[in-house]
């Protein structure tokens, strides 16, 4: 089967999802709600790894609807994306990095998604005039990456992906470029059943002009026999890969889990990048944010179970004004970084804030 027809048969109603989990008639009717608001969309590879009688499983929350999604408390954009947008479809993130919203459409759509307001629907924020973000980028000289993302890039026809990096490619002060996918832990035979993807991809991971793909695998479960044979088809194409675990309540916010994740990351050769907390976005917060303070416990916890490797993340915070580095805790302060930073003058500036155990975001302290 090709991975078209096998796309094809994602779960997206309630009636195919209630063939799967239990769902009383009020649930059902509750789910339809939600879902006529932000699509469902399930991969049978990704079914296939839900404990179904289990309500708490992992997997199950990140992918599987909730009338958790009713809360509207949080932003709908809470790390500013509209203010750096230059076109739509073109954000210039920090100075040195641009970023292209290819499409709004995904594998599976993830139920804590920080795009929530754009993926699975129409929207305007989707790039239109690639040609003309090609133009801002080449006169932009300072711009030395561009990260391709979504909705998720790979779920776009091979074609329409070599002509992206095909153009992009040529841009002489760009030292490298990257894709931000979860093809490979959500639905990896995009990858096992087109030949014709790798070989796009692989021709343009050059020596001197590497492509980096950033995956999110965020529970050691997901890295199934399938996951890593994609990972290492990508591998063996030369492109370049590392993870970014988004930190979610009830799915990964153990030490252990955290440890058993990127160890296992590191060891089929994925480099860990960053553990991001999760953003307070409408439908998402209530749910899946874990307080900052307990973040930090978390992940500190976890890189002391660590090798060096395995522990080269940094625990993140996208906020509007830059990404924070969550340094540390002494007495009763946190202490933060600007890892990058939308002015300038703040780039690598420390801080510090009094600890506030429910906190979740920086404007909350
Ligand atoms: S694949 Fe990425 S962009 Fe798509 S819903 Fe999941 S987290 Fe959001």
């Amino acid at each position: 089967m090709s991975w078209q027809e096998e796309f094809k048969k994602n779960i997206t109603t309630i009636e195919q999802l209630k063939e799967y989990i239990d769902l009383t008639p009020f649930e059902q009717k509750q789910l339809k709600r939600v879902i006529e608001k932000h699509p469902m969309s399930i991969t049978r590879h990704y079914l296939s790894l839900i404990d179904k009688k289990e309500p708490n499983d992992p997997l199950r929350k990140m992918i599987v609807p909730s009338v958790e999604e009713f809360s509207l408390s949080g932003s709908w954009d809470p790390s500013g994306e509209m203010q750096i947008t230059k076109m739509p479809g073109l954000q210039h993130k920090y100075s040195p990095t641009a970023l292209i919203l290819s499409t709004s459409r995904c594998a599976a759509y993830c139920r804590y998604c920080f795009r929530k307001r754009l993926v699975g629907l129409s929207t305007g924020e989707i790039i239109e005039k690639f040609d003309e973000a090609v133009n801002y980028i080449n006169q932009h000289k300072e711009i030395t990456n561009v990260l391709i993302s979504g909705g998720d890039p790979l779920i776009l026809p091979t074609e329409m992906i070599d002509n992206f990096l095909g153009k992009l490619f040529a841009i002489e002060h760009l030292h490298f470029m990257r894709i931000g996918t979860k093809i490979p832990v959500i639905f990896p035979d995009r990858i096992l059943q087109d030949e014709s993807l790798l070989s796009v991809l692989k021709k343009y991971s050059t020596p001197k002009k590497r492509l980096y793909i950033s995956t999110q695998f965020n529970h050691p479960r997901e890295l199934t026999e399938k996951s890593i044979r994609s990972i290492n088809k990508l591998l063996r194409r030369s492109i370049i890969i590392n993870n970014q675990t988004v930190l979610l309540k009830g799915v990964n916010d153990d030490p252990e889990i955290i440890a058993d994740l990127q160890n296992k990351l590191s060891g089929i050769g994925i480099i860990p990048y960053y553990i991001f907390q999760c953003r307070p976005v409408k439908r998402v917060k209530q749910s899946f944010q874990v307080p900052l303070y307990k973040g930090w416990m978390i992940v500190s916890k976890a890189k002391h179970k660590l090798n060096g490797h395995s522990k080269r993340f940094r625990y993140v915070m996208s906020h509007r004004t830059g990404k924070i580095e969550i340094l540390g805790i002494i007495d009763d302060e946190m202490y933060f970084r600007f890892h990058e930073a939308r002015d300038p003058k703040n780039l690598g500036r420390l801080f510090k804030r009094k600890i506030n155990y429910t906190a979740g975001w920086l404007d909350e302290l």
